[in-house]
């Protein structure tokens, strides 16, 4: 018992997803009995969905503070997290189009439930359909859409509220912690819940599963080091102008944590630190910027939603015309802002975006097996960004000490 706690989460994963190939591999077809472990899994994520967006969502904006008081440093770093969002997304939409990972699987062995109706038939729907007609039925409907809407309008509320807004504002604050503890609690399900899964998969599958999840986790791990290979370090030269190699350097503590924890916000002190001692970034440009990036600025989620839900639609033999691909650009950049930056969360939000465009859900307990070497690594991107876009926005605001950076690439 000590042991199984005294080793790290994301070990534990491994270890279970190792010897899930494994077992599945033995066991064949008859691993399908204990699917229902991985459905609990599974289960147990979809509970969170609701009551974690609400909460860290009303509780993300409300921490901005005052409205008018973004000015300059809010408004650049809220453009250049919408625009490296949809680099990202799109990324993972050319990705998945021009590799086809999932493409020729046979999946009639998975028993498909009903396929989610599509919302939005129409672009007029898909906007009326934001509106929380009713917020009570949107929530125990799961409408994620609407409820990001709900959430943000809530924030803003006591953003305008004032004094009279914060105890409001201090409610949602600890329920986002204690909803952060629940989701803790939760993971601790991972390493079954990724052993049975992933057994299932290839046992009722068998390699061919396998190998395109396979392709997913390399494809995923390509669109990560572009972004961060061209994306970033082209922002941080042209846009920053600041030595990309010292960058780096110093941000590498940041880089480890996330990638271990696979957590934005676990990494956030880290990162301010990061940012603050040894890139020169100004405090408050640090705190505002890395803070919101952390709950809102996900770009490698963001991929990996566009990715995912093209794997789902490949291997369920779904085609998937233009408007899908915008449809699916918005709801994946809306659930990578509605995540928060705990582990898991990623794939929680598939369900938005798969069931806006109709891709079975049980994409999710496919890929659900693999996620978590995928979530690390989308984990360090979202804090590359966060870091990248903090640099880029102190450097013009005028906040950025360069002298630290360059003595920093001394150390
Ligand atoms: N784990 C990610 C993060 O904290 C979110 C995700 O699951 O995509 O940034």
């Amino acid at each position: 018992m000590r042991f199984w706690f005294a080793t790290p989460l994301w070990q534990r994963v491994i270890a279970a997803l190792v010897l899930g190939i494994l077992v599945g591999y033995l066991w064949g077809p008859g691993a399908e009995s204990i699917k229902w472990i991985g459905d609990l899994f599974i289960a147990a994520i979809k509970m969170l969905v609701v009551p974690l967006i609400f909460f860290s969502l009303v509780a993300g904006v409300a921490s901005i503070g005052d409205l008018r008081k973004l000015g300059a440093v809010g408004g650049r770093a809220v453009i250049l997290f919408v625009i490296t969002g949809q680099i990202a997304v799109w990324l993972g939409l050319g990705l998945g189009t021009l590799f086809q990972p999932g493409a020729g699987l046979d999946t009639s062995a998975i028993e498909v439930g009903e396929v989610p109706q599509s919302n939005f038939t129409s672009w007029t729907d898909m906007i009326v359909a934001t509106v929380p007609a009713s917020p009570v039925q949107v929530m125990a409907d799961g409408a994620v859409l609407p409820l990001i809407v709900f959430s943000l309008l809530i924030g803003i509320g006591i953003l305008m509220a004032k004094d009279e807004g914060t105890p409001v504002a201090q409610v949602f604050d600890s329920g986002s912690v204690v909803m952060q503890k629940v989701t803790a609690i939760v993971m601790e399900l991972t390493p079954f819940g990724v052993f049975a899964l992933i057994a299932w998969v290839t046992g009722t599958l068998g390699i061919p599963a396998l190998l395109a999840l396979g392709q997913m986790v390399a494809l995923n791990y390509l669109g990560c080091f572009l972004m961060i290979a061209v994306v970033y370090v082209g922002m941080l030269k042209f846009m920053a102008k600041v030595p990309v190699v010292a960058f780096f350097r110093g941000m590498i503590d940041a880089i480890a944590v996330s990638y271990s924890t696979a957590s934005s916000s676990a990494t956030l002190p880290v990162t301010l630190r990061c940012l603050e001692r040894n890139v020169g970034v100004g405090r408050s440009v640090s705190s505002f910027t890395a803070s919101l990036g952390a709950t809102i600025n996900m770009d490698g989620t963001a991929m990996y939603l566009g990715l995912a839900t093209l794997f789902g639609a490949q291997i369920f033999g779904l085609d998937l015309g233009f408007s899908d691909y915008i449809i699916i650009a918005v709801t994946a950049t809306l659930g990578s802002i509605g995540a928060a930056g705990i582990p898991g969360t990623g794939l929680i939000m598939m369900t938005l975006v798969m069931g806006s465009v109709g891709v079975p859900l049980e994409t999710i307990a496919f890929v659900a097996g693999a996620d978590r070497i995928m979530d690390m690594m989308r984990t360090t991107t979202n804090v590359t960004s966060d870091a990248t876009i903090a640099t880029t926005v102190a450097a013009m605001t005028g906040e950025l000490d360069r002298a630290e950076l360059i003595s920093a690439d001394d150390v």
